[in-house]
């Protein structure tokens, strides 16, 4: 089949149908016949049901599983993912609101991020949905929007830990951080929670985001859990919730390796046991956004030109940067290298190329894919950009340049 070597991590969940690639069970020129237009995200529901399924059967069943919707907050994906998993994790008022239309149980919502405002306080305390708090000021926020509504916030403390997620894609967590409340401190937070009457629940550990070292991972909840212990001697209430953070990563570039989920799963398997005897009134919650869904989806565009400059062929497709800044290298990437990508209109096709995939914008950081080797396409063809379910639509500039947007769909 496809000779060249590979240029990108391996993609396997997506079945070929003859020359097309098949997404949501229909072949992708159908695909797009039914949306209706280029370019779009579709988001796979099968993929998303098998990679909760898979995950699931190696973690222990008491642990909760949440989804973070800031990975894709598109409103028929939080909903199909509130039947998946234990509860939703959202960073804003607005999430907030997606995540309850969703039908998620408020019980099982909780709120982190810093710089909440007193609005959006509010309506978290209103909803009856769990605050992980980032700040002193929040604290005293919620006292009053407490008295405000009657109801005594529920919340947990973020800790901003003295370890961090070794080799995280991002790391929020140990050092000086906007995120959280610094271990040291957490003490006297707790005895100010306690006296003004809020709710106390637990804790919230998150040290870091893409991840593909399982022993890294392990490690990491290890020392959530153990630091979680430490300060619960000095909790105001009984630890409802421990919530050990998440980082699971997916594998985007040339070299990298899907996550061995397995170690993750018994590393979690002991710590269930230890907090049976350490902490039996608190749950271990683990918080999951890209794993979940990235890989379900994919981001298509259609071939619009064709050229060659000086040697090297360019496609050109009709959308970019400012619907995937991420594929285009320049959301938070340091080096820019190519996402896994196909022509998935020619999928095994001969013979192959060397081209350039750049969006339609007028900028030179416009690129899909640089210098790969493609089977040969043209005008009117199917551009696939894969891993494309976590950090797409909602976090990409759709308004520069003023082209049309794009659409999401769930097949
Ligand atoms: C961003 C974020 C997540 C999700 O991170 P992923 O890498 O997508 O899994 C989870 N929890 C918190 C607090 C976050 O800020």
């Amino acid at each position: 089949m496809n000779h060249a070597p590979p240029a990108h991590a391996p993609i396997t969940g997506f079945a070929v149908d003859g020359r097309e690639l098949v997404v949501g069970g229909q072949r992708l020129s159908r695909l797009a016949a039914r949306v209706g237009c280029t370019p779009f995200y579709a988001y796979d529901r099968a993929l998303l049901h098998r990679r909760a399924a898979e995950l699931r059967a190696v973690l222990p069943r008491t642990v909760h599983l949440h989804y973070a919707m800031k990975a894709n907050p598109f409103a028929p994906l939080v909903c199909a993912m509130a039947h998946l998993v234990e509860g939703i994790d959202v960073a804003s008022g607005g999430e907030l609101l997606v995540a309850l239309d969703a039908g998620v149980d408020p019980s099982e919502i909780s709120f982190a991020g810093p710089g909440k405002r007193e609005v959006e306080l509010r309506q978290a305390v209103a909803a009856g949905v769990l605050v992980n708090v980032e700040s002193t000021r929040e604290v005293t926020l919620l006292q009053s929007v407490s008295e405000e509504i009657g109801l005594p916030a529920r919340v947990a403390v973020r800790v901003n830990p003295d370890f961090e997620l070794k080799g995280s894609g991002m790391k929020m967590a140990g050092g000086p951080k906007q995120f959280g409340i610094d271990a040291d401190r957490v003490p006297a937070v707790l005895s100010q929670i306690g006296a003004s009457g809020l709710a106390f629940e637990g804790f919230h550990i998150f040290a870091g985001s893409q991840n593909l070292r399982a022993e890294a991972i392990c490690e990491a909840q290890r020392q959530a859990y153990e630091l979680a212990l430490r300060l619960s001697a000095h909790a105001p209430a009984q630890v409802r919730f421990v919530n050990l953070g998440g980082g699971f990563g997916i594998p985007y570039f040339p070299g990298e390796r899907a996550l061995d989920t397995q170690p993750i799963g018994d590393n979690l398997h002991a710590l269930v046991e230890r907090a049976a005897r350490e902490m039996p009134s608190a749950a271990l919650v683990i918080e999951l956004g890209r794993y979940l869904v990235g890989e379900a989806g994919v981001y298509v565009t259609r071939i619009v030109d064709r050229k060659e400059s000086r040697g090297e062929v360019f496609l050109v497709t009709d959308g970019g940067l400012n619907h995937h800044l991420a594929a285009s290298g320049n959301f938070g990437q340091v080096v820019r290298k190519n996402y896994p990508v196909a022509v998935g209109t020619r999928m095994g096709a001969q013979p192959l190329e060397r081209v350039t995939v750049v969006g339609p914008l007028c900028t030179p950081l416009d690129q899909l894919a640089e210098r790969m080797e493609l089977p040969r396409a043209d005008v009117g063809d199917l551009f696939v950009v894969f891993q494309s379910g976590a950090y797409g639509a909602s976090a990409s500039p759709q308004a520069f340049l003023g082209h049309p947007g794009c659409i999401e769909v769930l097949v």
